[in-house]
């Protein structure tokens, strides 16, 4: 049998081929069945291998989410090459590096973009553009539409490559992390049972499809259980609501929770039919747990996972596995080894933070032509460093405290600030924060927060700062509290811990 993952969740498909896979929200609110999925990839699977490209080539997606889009992801699994899904927000210079860097034998862009799209993918010697936009116009479905749409799966192992993903670039250049047709459906498989996919589930859709998140955790979720995806090609609240009642699963990350929040139609008569609502990509704050909780009835089910792993740990589905604990990202998956180590490299005990290791049929095979990178990133007996930061408590369950880039030294003592930014959240009038460290004469690093209001709240610093005196260790006291609008975000919602640093680098200089 092959290991091809297109097989797998091809096999999941519902016996009755006409039922409706694909409902579009948006736009003219088309259909898609599971035999439109099925004949359009596998005419754009033979389109791919019509132009007789070299094995394990590369085929770039840079182009806005619609469910062609999708299909070409699936397309690209099913010939047997490799997929590498890019942001559409990223302009020229963005684009120039990741074609440079995984050189695709074949690019797909919008048509609006391709005047210099094109023109970089030239100079980096790519040899097939094609366009596609997103009223489903372009060259590459022109040319799909030739195709036979008869097309049987390639073969392929489950160690083989099926994508390049570039990590989110939150900590620095962004790194293509490479995973086979076997991370991905040994993670899907696991997600499948754990979160208790049932007949009859709807999924809504509306993350973007160039990420972890929306490209895999949700259409894997659904088509491994051959359910219908109520797709957006954007997120909007209103509109995600107003078809919250015909469906059961949601996914989201935390700032789509907060601002499905903000909407006053949010409330339990519109969840009821819901079943699950799952957050991850970054840190679900405890009061949009809690709020969550008080207006739709829902607990958020948190997990928590990166491009490098797909999925590492879960709260709990069915109640007979736990409760879902806010604050927390779960116990490991099944199959998924996690702990937690000390700098030093010894184990922590349980409930101390430290350094976050994982291994497991999930992880990838390493960065995409960074061999050195790769191997600094694996410990000598082969697990895999997340870079997060959290500690594990005596049921299992995962705490995240932050990253260990952000870690913050200030004079010899180390500040987590995820542990400050809880305490700040939890203060009246204060929306967010974000704590960082800035480089000081006398501390080497200087604790400092941006805090966020609430609308219509006004913040004080220094009557902060005095509250913070009296909860927590001096060293751990912000020596600035900083006011400002909003925090800078990425399309996944993460802070940009990187860009706040450097906007605040001089601040004790
Ligand atoms: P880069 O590796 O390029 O710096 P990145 O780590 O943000 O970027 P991703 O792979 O997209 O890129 O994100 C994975 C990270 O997201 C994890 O390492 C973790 O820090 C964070 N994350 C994901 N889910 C959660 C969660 N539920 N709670 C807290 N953090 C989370
Ligand atoms: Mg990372």
């Amino acid at each position: 049998v092959t290991g091809n993952l297109f097989a797998a969740l091809r096999a999941a498909f519902p016996e009755d081929l006409d039922s409706c896979a694909f409902e579009c929200a948006d736009g003219e609110g088309l259909r898609y069945s599971w035999r439109d999925l099925e004949r359009g990839t596998a005419m754009l699977a033979n389109l791919l291998l019509s132009l007789d490209l070299p094995e394990g080539s590369r085929i770039a997606a840079h182009c806005e989410k619609s469910v062609e889009a999708l299909m070409l992801y699936l397309a690209v699994l099913r010939a047997g090459f490799v997929y590498l899904p890019l942001n559409p927000a990223y302009q020229a210079a963005e684009l120039g590096y990741f074609i440079q860097d995984a050189e695709p034998a074949v690019l797909v862009c919008a048509g609006k973009n391709f005047g210099w799209a094109s023109k970089l993918a030239f100079m980096a010697g790519v040899q097939n553009v094609f366009t596609l936009n997103e009223d489903r116009s372009g060259t590459l479905l022109d040319r799909a539409a030739a195709m036979s749409d008869q097309h049987s799966p390639a073969l392929r192992r489950s160690e083989d490559l099926a994508a390049i993903l570039y990590t989110s670039g939150t900590t620095g250049r962004s790194k293509g992390a490479m995973l086979s047709h076997g991370n991905l459906l040994s993670n899907a498989l696991t997600l499948k049972d754990l979160w208790d996919w049932q007949p009859g589930d709807v999924l809504i859709h509306a993350l973007p499809i160039f990420h972890v998140h929306g490209l895999f955790v949700a259409s894997h979720g659904a088509l491994l259980n051959g359910s219908r995806m109520i797709w957006f090609s954007k997120f909007e609240p209103r509109a995600v609501l107003r078809r919250l009642p015909e469906a059961t699963v949601f996914m989201g990350v935390p700032t789509l929770y907060v601002r499905l929040l903000a909407e006053p139609g949010l409330n339990l008569e519109a969840c009821r039919s819901m079943r699950l609502f799952i957050s991850g990509s970054a840190p679900l704050l405890i009061e949009t747990f809690r709020d969550w909780q008080a207006r739709s009835g829902h607990t958020i089910l948190e997990r928590y996972g990166m491009s490098e792993t797909l999925m590492l740990t879960s709260n709990p589905c069915r109640a007979a596995d736990g409760a879902r604990i806010g604050g927390t990202v779960g116990p490991a998956l099944p199959g998924v080894s996690l702990r937690v180590r000390t700098a030093e490299g010894g184990d922590c005990a349980t409930g101390d933070i430290g350094q976050i290791e994982v291994r497991g049929p999930n992880v990838f095979g390493g960065y995409w032509r960074m061999p050195e990178k790769t191997r600094e990133e694996f410990t000598a007996d082969g697990w895999f460093k997340t870079g997060d930061v959290g500690c594990v408590d005596e049921n299992g369950y995962v705490k995240i405290v932050g990253r260990s880039k952000d870690l913050v030294i200030s004079g010899g003592f180390n500040v987590y600030p995820a542990e400050i930014e809880g305490f700040l959240n939890e203060l009246p009038g204060v929306a967010e924060s974000a704590v960082i460290g800035v480089p000081h004469p006398d501390f080497g690093e200087a604790v400092v927060a941006v805090l966020i209001a609430k609308p219509g709240a006004s913040l004080d610093p220094a009557a902060i700062s005095s509250t913070l005196k009296s909860r927590i260790a001096g060293f751990k006291v912000p020596k600035q509290i900083l006011l400002a609008p909003e925090l800078p975000r990425n399309a996944m919602g993460k802070v940009q811990k990187n860009l706040l640093r450097q906007q605040h680098a001089g601040l004790f200089a």
